[in-house]
């Protein structure tokens, strides 16, 4: 017979937990597969940690994200958020599905170009645009949204060189009625700034006023916000149009769109109180049907969504490597995926199970990753059975942002796989090595000699 395993008993305080409106969870559901893969499967072949995207949810996601707004508005373009997940094979399956690209640096320009997305299909927010980005953008006909005025200026200075009408739009920010109002990016409605800079782009020559841009914030759980938010740039838009008789192209409502996570600190699950597609949809187009914005000038309304279309389409799989008590007798368990590899954690209760349960009793739980650091957290409290070395779990709904805001930190970042229509995994990004790792560093020669 197996020797039993040995554990010092404890005295452990009953911990009720903080039930929500439904109650404590009783059963803690395992995900053994991923779009029909086994979990085990994809790490004995891929190794452990392990990103992995859902091909199927991906598209799914947006073709649901994209009806919600045809479906109540003639003319939609969603252009995808690179910085959300600029993995190049999770961009094309976005321009596959028809979405132009939207980047906030030279960097990500770059990638959209090499990705094969004309710079006319290229959305360039953000306040960091080099003088070279600017020409470059002009020269290939992006939509350069000016972040403020410096911006401004800098066109006005370089369009007449280069010789081409620099099309522009401009953002804005403005109260509505939600908190935090963002009012860093982009020229304010309410004082004014934002007319101004209408009034001292419209006369340029060299530059066309195309469209106005807002993005209000992000996780926005207030559909009523985005209404707020698009009938004050369609007011702007008649404004433009009684003053200078210049109908603008687009109006862009950003991204922001909250994503099922759930936040740490919220009464009710996010896959309760996430509002859907239809909702944001209704809002934004219906405050756009009733705009004041003539008929026949109807703006095409872009879209910037990033997390909502996104988050649910990732999974990160890992391995448990150690069970622990801590001093108060609380059950601690460590995993091999830490916060550089699920930067979420920080504003997530990520929702993390065993990829196969053998035991139902579950016990409160911390649950820590490899880093030997005491921020290193996954969840600070969490129900959860009692696992063993080697088993291994699956954290949901990741694929938002952690995919570029990873951090290399003690050890390699892992592979991120894809999972195709037809349930085949493939590659999209290999894991960090000593090689790839040690690719940029330089050694000045009088450091090259060690003799210990
Ligand atoms: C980050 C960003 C987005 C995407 O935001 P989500 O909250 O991920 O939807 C869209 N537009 C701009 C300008 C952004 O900076």
């Amino acid at each position: 017979m197996e020797k039993l395993k040995f554990e010092r008993p404890v005295i452990n305080r009953i911990n009720a937990g903080v039930p929500d409106k439904f109650g404590m969870a009783t059963t803690v559901q395992p995900i053994s597969h991923i779009d029909e893969v086994a979990v085990q499967d994809l790490l004995e072949q891929y190794g452990s940690p392990l990103y992995v995207l859902s091909e199927k949810t991906i598209r799914d996601t947006y073709k649901e994200a994209y009806s919600a707004f045809k479906t109540r508005y003639p003319k939609v373009q969603f252009a995808w958020s690179y910085k959300t997940n600029y993995l190049n094979a999770v961009c094309k399956v976005y321009h596959q599905e028809g979405s132009w690209a939207e980047v906030v640096s030279g960097f990500e320009f770059e990638k959209a170009l090499a990705n094969g997305v004309p710079g006319s299909k290229i959305i360039f927010n953000g306040p960091d645009k080099s003088k070279e980005d600017l020409e470059r953008a002009i020269e290939l006909g992006a939509l350069i949204h000016i972040d403020h005025y410096d911006e401004l200026y800098e066109i006005m200075e370089i369009a007449p060189k280069i010789g081409k009408t620099a099309k522009v739009a401009i953002r804005v920010n403005m109260d509505t009625g939600i908190y935090p109002h963002w009012d860093r990016f982009g020229f304010n409605y309410e004082n004014g700034d934002a007319w101004t800079a209408v009034n001292k782009i419209m006369p340029d020559p060299n530059m066309e006023l195309v469209g106005l841009h807002t993005h209000i914030g992000t996780y926005i759980m207030t559909p009523s916000a985005y209404g707020i938010a698009t009938a004050k740039l369609a007011a702007l838009a008649v404004r433009i149009d009684q003053k200078y008789k210049h109908n603008i192209k687009y109006i862009d409502m950003g991204g922001g769109f909250a994503s099922k996570n759930t936040l740490k600190g919220a009464y009710l699950p996010g896959s309760d109180t996430c509002p859907s597609f239809d909702d944001f949809a209704e809002a934004i187009t219906g405050a756009l049907i009733n705009s004041d914005i003539q008929y026949d000038h109807t703006p095409t309304l872009f879209l910037e969504t990033g997390r909502a279309l996104i988050d649910d389409a990732g999974y990160l799989l890992g391995t448990v490597l150690a069970n622990k008590r801590l001093l108060d007798g609380r059950r601690s368990l460590i995993i091999d995926i830490g916060v550089n590899n699920l930067f979420t954690s920080f504003w997530y209760e990520h929702h993390i199970v065993p990829a196969r349960i053998k035991q139902f009793d579950a016990e409160d739980t911390t649950i820590y990753g490899p880093l030997c650091m005491n921020i290193d957290i996954i969840r600070a409290a969490i129900q959860f059975p009692v696992l063993e070395k080697g088993d291994q779990v699956v954290i949901k709904r990741i694929g938002a942002y952690n995919m570029t805001q990873w951090m290399q930190f003690i050890t390699y970042r892992p592979k991120v796989v894809i999972i195709d229509i037809q349930g085949n995994s493939h590659i999209i990004r290999e894991n960090e090595n000593h090689e790839t790792m040690n690719a940029l560093d330089r050694i000045p020669e009088h450091l090259d000699n060690i003799q210990l």
